[in-house]
């Protein structure tokens, strides 16, 4: 069996909400009190996930990435990479993760099989990193950098959330980090979705906070950008290198230029839901089917057949009424 959508787009890739739980609280994603957490026991095992992936893999799925909330908060994490990347044609296990801590797990997941890690970056100021993520320890995520360059996770993406009023003043200076280090700087649009309402006093207001891609590229032409071929698996980034950097700089928009027509990916939520687009919330539970040992096959063909052609996302549905990014599995 092969998974193709109702538009031919055949699906390759598919992305884990391993937990919607985080130890940190980044202001665009999270109200501070955190959210309503799923029951732990509603929440998919390590062989259950397992067993998900091979039956994706079995329809063409070749990649995973490992998502949430935060990924390596979930303890069992070495246990379900290494048990993906043994599933038969299963090509990249990769992960994405605010880095708290890869210092200590950049080595066991890579041993268990993971390829390679995003590492999400907004701020290169420690103050202003521990306000938007509040609590983050910057340097923590330094040593997290340099524990995944010495497991080889590479290539080694960094992304930022970029926010007028907050961190678009960082753009030029995130961008240099590719100059001399073969790292992938991708700068993301805010989306409207997780916390798009009120941060707190000392933060911009919810209609000031969107800056484009094109003016982002903008802010950085005395760079010079020039296109380059993308690194392995960059998926929607646009990518451009800094004349002479050893790495690559990325935009990524899912709001201002659609990436919907070669999309590949499907989703499944850590309370074992398939979901076939970020924005639209149609969604198919296969937790009962997998913990009764049914099937799964048709399960992935019923959310490969909602799949839609395109989302619209700035007439969406309403922000309030979405399951956010940590819940999906951003
Ligand atoms: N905790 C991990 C991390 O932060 O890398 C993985 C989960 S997090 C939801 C995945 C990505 O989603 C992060 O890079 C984060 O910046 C991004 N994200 C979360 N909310 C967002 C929003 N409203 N707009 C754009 N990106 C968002
Ligand atoms: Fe946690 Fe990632 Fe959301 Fe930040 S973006 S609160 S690190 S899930």
């Amino acid at each position: 069996m092969t998974f193709i959508d109702p538009f031919g787009r055949a699906i390759t890739y598919l992305r884990i909400s391993l937990t919607d739980r985080c130890n940190l609280r980044c202001v665009y994603c999270m109200p501070k009190e955190g959210l309503q957490w799923q029951a732990h026991a509603d929440q998919l095992s390590v062989d259950e996930i397992v067993r998900v992936v091979e039956t994706a893999a079995q329809g063409g799925v070749k990649r995973v990435r490992l998502t949430g909330g935060e990924p390596l908060i979930h303890p069992h994490i070495v246990e379900i990479v290494r048990g993906i990347a043994s599933i038969q044609n299963i090509e990249e296990v990769s992960l994405t993760t605010n880095a708290m801590l890869l210092e200590r797990f950049a080595q066991p997941l890579a041993d268990a099989g993971l390829t390679r890690v995003n590492i999400s970056l907004d701020s290169l100021n420690s103050d202003k990193f521990r306000r938007i993520t509040r609590g983050g320890d910057l340097n923590r995520v330094w040593k997290g950098i340099a524990a995944a360059e010495r497991a080889h996770l590479a290539p080694l993406k960094l992304n930022t959330v970029i926010v007028r009023g907050l961190n678009a003043d960082e753009l030029p200076a995130l961008a240099r980090l590719t100059i001399e280090n073969d790292w992938h700087v991708r700068f993301i649009e805010v989306m409207p979705i997780g916390n798009a309402q009120d941060w707190g006093e000392g933060f911009p207001a919810p209609s000031e906070r969107y800056v484009s891609v094109q003016e982002m590229r903008a802010q950085l032409s005395t760079f010079h950008l020039q296109l380059s071929t993308s690194p392995k698996g960059n998926g929607p980034a646009r990518t451009y290198r800094i004349p002479g950097a050893l790495g690559t700089i990325g935009f990524i928009s899912p709001l201002g230029e659609h990436f919907c027509q070669n999309c590949n990916r499907l989703r499944l939520t850590s309370d074992g839901r398939l979901r076939s687009c970020l924005v639209i919330p149609a969604e198919v539970s296969l937790r009962e089917a997998v913990r009764s040992g049914e099937p799964l096959e048709e399960y992935f063909q019923q959310a490969i057949s909602n799949k839609p052609e395109h989302h619209d996302m700035l007439a969406a549905v309403p922000a309030s009424s979405q399951r956010g990014m940590s819940q999906i599995g951003g």
